[in-house]
């Protein structure tokens, strides 16, 4: 096989001059330098000063098997021999893409038995959000459009994602969200719950749920949508009242519940999908990240029997699709990423060892002054920074602060991710305890030297 060519040693000029980076104010970017990602393996990335890291963040939540898997390199490579692309519109389909729609179908215990796929959780956001108001009007219910999303999610960046999630400062660029899209409160207990027990404030959360049907009618709702766990939000980790809650009020009203699985799924939270883990069971589940672990980009919607018959028997053409839905390279990928899941049991893994140990490596910062509390499901972990941890007072520049923590573990060779004043964990299912150890030390590092 023929290697990639050597970086020249002035990549970052010409990255400066050249390159527009998602997520970034490029004036600061290229005033700083950005930092170049050459190599990976296992949980470790290294930069091109040789520098390496332990990656608790595995990417951008995604690359759950590690790096340098050789078998997932040769799936892809040997599709792109066979058969390197053919799309999936207009009467045909590829062997990955049908045999991946069923491998995927296979680990949703038969209740998610089909798959649109996309080539990204954003994709997938746009593509469900179609999906939900074309199922209504199908059955007749041309009014039923309207979609609850919750305040502080991340669902992606295109127009649809973007105005679905819901995070302010990005709706402030393009005037979003678009309209048709409510957002209602995360159970953010810790920085929202005031004098509620958690429990309390579960419930108060998901009523609003209730409330807003009850405010737009009924017969005007298409969908309701969340993270099982709200990721970039902040790994806000629900009260045990929560779900049960949300699942019972989306029954009463018979709205789509749609469970966003782009970070929960393919194992993270010690189940296969997040929604197992909380015991409801979504219409649809947007999918992407953990899928191929990230060796390629590839996405989906899993889609129930209830939307999947309506689809298939009453809608006629869905006008939807893109042209690498189903991508058979990125597919075989897949394939290969969900076999090494399985054979190597890193679901059993994350749920019965790994997973525990994080939680009781993250419960041992509970006691250091700047902490206010430590979460973790599965390998999905928070911890609160606090500036007074008995009245839950956080500091009055929570980003600042965030980013600075964040920094030093980075210093100290640990990619950990800050969202405000909330650290977060989201390391490769493959982490071993000591590699957990050492991002937990670091962060503890970290806090010392913001004391
Ligand atoms: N949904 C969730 C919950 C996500 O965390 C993300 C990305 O972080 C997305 C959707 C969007 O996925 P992508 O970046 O692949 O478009």
């Amino acid at each position: 096989m023929t290697k990639t060519a050597v970086a020249p040693s002035n990549l970052g000029a010409i990255d400066a001059a050249h390159h527009l980076h998602p997520f970034s104010d490029m004036k600061k970017l290229n005033d700083a330098g950005t930092k170049i990602i050459n190599r990976a393996d296992g949980v470790h990335i290294w930069d091109s000063n040789g520098k390496q890291y332990l990656d608790a963040f595995a990417g951008l939540w995604c690359v759950n098997v590690g790096y340098g898997r050789q078998s997932i390199a040769d799936a892809a490579y040997a599709q792109m021999q066979e058969l390197p692309y053919y799309n999936t519109f207009f009467g045909t389909t590829t062997p990955p893409a049908t045999l991946l729609a069923q491998k995927i179908a296979g680990h949703t215990r038969g209740k998610l038995n089909h798959v649109f796929f996309t080539n990204s959780g954003s994709e997938a956001s746009d593509t469900w959000f179609r999906m939900a108001r074309v199922y209504w009007k199908a059955l007749g219910h041309e009014t039923k459009t309207q979609v609850i999303a919750r305040k502080n999610a991340y669902h992606g960046s295109t127009v649809a994602g973007a105005s679905l999630g819901g995070m302010k400062w990005m709706h402030e660029q393009g005037n979003l969200p678009i309209p048709g899209i409510h957002h209602i409160n995360q159970p953010y207990w810790y920085a929202e719950g005031g004098d509620l027990s958690p429990e309390e404030f579960g419930l108060k959360v998901a009523k609003e749920l209730e409330d807003k049907i009850l405010e737009l009618g009924e017969e005007n709702v298409a969908a309701f949508v969340a993270e099982p766990i709200q990721g970039a939000g902040g790994v806000i980790v629900p009260p045990s009242t929560y779900w049960p809650e949300i699942k019972r009020i989306a029954a009463k009203y018979k709205i789509l519940l749609v469970a966003d699985e782009v970070i929960c799924g393919f194992g993270r939270l010690g189940t296969w999908f997040g929604h197992q883990y909380y015991d409801f069971e979504p219409d649809l589940a947007p999918i992407a990240k953990g899928l191929s672990s990230g060796y390629l980009p590839i996405g989906g919607v899993l889609v129930s029997e209830r939307v999947a018959k309506v689809m298939i028997e009453e809608l006629g053409d869905f006008y939807h699709g893109y042209t690498y839905s189903g991508h058979p390279v990125a597919a075989a990928a897949a394939i290969e990423n969900l076999r090494i899941i399985e054979e190597e049991g890193l679901v059993e893994r994350v749920r019965d060892d790994i997973g525990p140990y994080l939680a009781q490596a993250l419960q041992s910062l509970a006691d250091h002054d700047l902490v206010g509390e430590a979460v973790s499901v599965g390998l999905m972990g928070a911890v609160q920074i606090a500036a007074d941890k008995a009245t839950r007072r956080r500091f009055a520049k929570p980003d600042e602060v965030g980013t600075l923590v964040r920094n030093q573990c980075v210093d100290n060779g640990v990619i950990l991710r800050a969202t405000g004043d909330r650290m977060l964990f989201s390391p490769p299912l493959i982490i071993s305890r000591s590699e957990v150890d050492q991002a937990v030390d670091t962060l503890r590092k970290g806090l010392d030297w913001l004391k």
